[in-house]
């Protein structure tokens, strides 16, 4: 086990966690509420640093990010634990785990020097910190980061954005790009379907446009629970005018099979997939594209200002019909960092 650093004592037995808005005190012998840090004799311990339980070279498209890098590949690793405890989880197995054992876990470990050189050697461009929540595995995540940014590597990370204050600033200078959730605008979604709350989430999206990090939002449209158009606008609005227009919004579809608790419910219907995309056009979004919705047109780039196809999209195969992040047509910068 590894000594975490965002931490501090409360007093002699019990200390309290410093990565992310749950501020959990944590007692001798218990964990926090993610699973994945133990207060073991007064000091908090990381159970999940070195031990990535998937690991896998993605295209970034998949993370989804449609603007950085299109078409690179990211060597991309999560680990079990999470401060999230999301009904529609599709990660579930490894994220929900409440009895996170490192002796047990009978696994090799892989050192940032490990991670790096793995990435390198599987001609990756960026390192992805992704399957659960980075912000619960931030020192193993940080010092992956670092050594990346040395070996010329660029670092993402796909969060629910629930990070502290202190997490989020010990991040940001190794940061390139990042793919938020806003999984409603609703406070009691946040309480009723995660334990979380909101506010914290927005606030972080702002910090991170602010320090022009590369940013894109994803809602999963959850029927009954996250597909009312009022409540989408409301999303939609935020990114236009609290972030910034160009901001692409990623809207897609539920499926409950492979979801942890919410299995009863219907898939999302195309149509309130496509209500959402033009809520999101309405708003003012230049970029806004459907997910999980295979060979659909609004999964392709086109240029906010004439109209022509810049990058088409089928799976996670690319077409680059732009000229360097430029429309061919008009010229119009497309706002995609190559
Ligand atoms: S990362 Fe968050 S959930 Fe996990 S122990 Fe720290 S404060 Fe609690």
């Amino acid at each position: 086990m590894r000594e975490a650093k965002f931490y501090k004592k409360i007093n002699e037995s019990t200390v309290q966690c410093r990565l992310c808005h749950h501020f959990c005190a944590i007692r001798n012998g218990e964990v926090g509420n993610c699973s994945a840090r133990k207060n073991q004799n007064g000091k908090l311990y990381s159970l999940v640093y070195g031990y990535p339980v998937a690991i896998n070279i993605d295209p970034v498209e998949k993370k989804p990010l449609f603007h950085f890098m299109p078409g690179s590949f990211t060597y991309s690793l999560g680990t079990m634990g999470c401060n999230f405890h999301c009904k529609n989880c599709q990660n579930w197995d490894i994220s929900q785990e409440k009895f996170i054992k490192e002796k047990e876990k009978n696994m090799e470990y892989f050192s940032p020097e490990k991670i790096v050189e793995e990435a390198l050697g599987n001609d990756c461009e960026s390192i992805s910190y992704t399957y659960n929540e980075p912000t619960i595995w931030a020192e193993y995540a940080l010092d992956i980061m670092r050594l990346a940014r040395a070996n010329n590597l660029k670092n993402i990370w796909v969060s629910n954005g629930f990070m502290s204050d202190e997490c989020l600033e010990a991040v940001i200078p190794h940061l390139d790009a990042v793919n938020i959730d806003i999984k409603s605008f609703d406070d009691e979604f946040y309480k009723e379907n995660i334990g979380a709350r909101f506010k914290p989430v927005l606030e972080n999206c702002k910090k991170i446009k602010q320090s022009n990090i590369h940013l894109e939002i994803t809602t999963l449209i959850i029927p009954t629970l996250s597909d009312n158009t009022e409540m989408l606008k409301k999303i939609a609005d935020f990114i236009v005018s609290e972030l910034d227009s160009d901001v692409p919004w990623h809207i897609s579809r539920f499926s409950p099979d492979i979801s942890w608790k919410l299995r009863k419910l219907p898939e999302t219907t195309e149509g309130i997939i496509y209500a959402a995309y033009e809520v999101g056009k309405e708003a003012g979004l230049k970029y806004v594209y459907t997910g999980n919705l295979p060979g659909d047109q609004r999964e392709n780039t086109y240029c906010p200002k004439c109209g022509e196809l810049a990058i088409r999209r089928l799976g996670y195969e690319i077409e680059r019909l732009d000229n360097h992040g430029r429309c061919s047509q008009c010229d119009k910068n497309l706002d995609i960092i190559e």
